[in-house]
């Protein structure tokens, strides 16, 4: 028989566990060729969430968990359910119901037909806000235009990895862990499906808007050195501006010959400046990713485990 395991992260989400369980279980009623089991990932939570899967695990042998020592984010979250999980096949989901368990016989039959990523593509329901809407469109096109990957817009972390997939994503050894771009970019054969994101059925999103800017950026140098690039061409511009107008200084100088051009003198030590440090910035993000990855530090900690 084979087996499916469902990686689900869960950071303060005591009000959903019993739900998703539940929503899981019925599925696999309906499969019975199949064996599941469901690996919860506490990553640190504050609430009762721990509480609820030792009791959980305890009154339902296909619910294992792994406690983190702390918060150490979603995308580590579902990379360790990955790492420890042995399924044929792994889905990894969301704790708060928004990622429909209906749609996991479909994605098991793409599965099955030979297809070793089924990814999922989130439609927005009309409920959602359109701040995020807008925001959640901005990011997929800013990195889809700077980055090497083609992340099509809602792309989202519920998805089904076949084993062989999880083993090379296993080795990668990257301290910054962005799962969309990684599945997009190993390639095998990938089916993509849609579906409307419902809503949160308890608690609050886990995403700030901080967190939000945090994972756009690790998104996009994660997979590209194109910002590297736009700070070379952004040089090789403005020298060449420059060249254009220096000529025009001297010309100047040597026809009326007081100095004059405070106001232009501030204007192009200010806005180089701004270009200066932005470049710094770009090249900053870049050193901090090989310092961090040089340190070699586990990009999570297991503080306990029931597996
Ligand atoms: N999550 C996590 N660690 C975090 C933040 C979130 O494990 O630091 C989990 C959370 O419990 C949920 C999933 O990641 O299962 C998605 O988070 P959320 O629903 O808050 O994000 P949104 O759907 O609002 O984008
Ligand atoms: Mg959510």
């Amino acid at each position: 028989m084979k087996k499916i395991s469902i990686v689900i992260p869960a950071y303060n989400e005591e009000g959903n566990l019993s739900e998703i369980r539940k929503a899981i279980d019925h599925v696999f009623h309906n499969l019975p060729n199949y064996k599941y089991e469901i690996i919860f990932v506490n990553d640190g939570s504050r609430d009762r969430t721990q509480v609820f899967l030792e009791e959980m695990s305890l009154s339902f042998p296909e619910v294992r968990y792994i406690e983190f020592s702390r918060n150490f984010g979603h995308q580590y979250a579902v990379k360790a359910g990955l790492d420890l999980a042995d399924g044929n096949a792994v889905i990894s989901m969301d704790a708060d119901l928004q990622h429909p368990p209906a749609l996991i016989p479909e994605m098991i039959r793409k599965w099955e037909e030979g297809y070793d990523i089924v990814y999922t593509i989130r439609k927005y329901p009309k409920s959602i806000s359109r701040f995020k809407r807008s925001t959640s469109d901005f990011f997929y096109r800013i990195l889809s235009k700077l980055s090497d990957v083609e992340l099509e817009k809602g792309s989202s972390d519920f998805r089904l990895l076949d084993a062989s997939v999880i083993d090379v994503i296993r080795d990668g050894t990257e301290s910054d862990v962005f799962l969309r771009g990684l599945v997009k970019w190993v390639g095998f054969r990938q089916y993509a499906i849609p579906f409307v994101a419902g809503e949160r059925f308890a608690g609050e999103s886990k995403y700030s808007l901080g967190k939000m800017f945090r994972f756009a950026f690790t998104g996009i140098t994660a997979f590209s050195v194109k910002p590297l690039y736009l700070a070379a061409y952004l040089g090789f511009f403005f020298s060449l501006v420059s060249l254009l107008y220096i000529p025009y200084v001297i010309y100047s100088f040597m026809n009326h010959s007081e100095i004059s051009g405070w106001a232009s003198l501030i204007m192009t030590v200010v806005f180089f400046g701004g270009v200066q440090l932005i470049i710094l910035g770009i090249l900053g993000i870049y050193m901090g990713k090989i310092f961090k990855q040089i340190k070699g530090r586990p990009n999570y900690i297991i503080r306990s485990k029931n597996l």
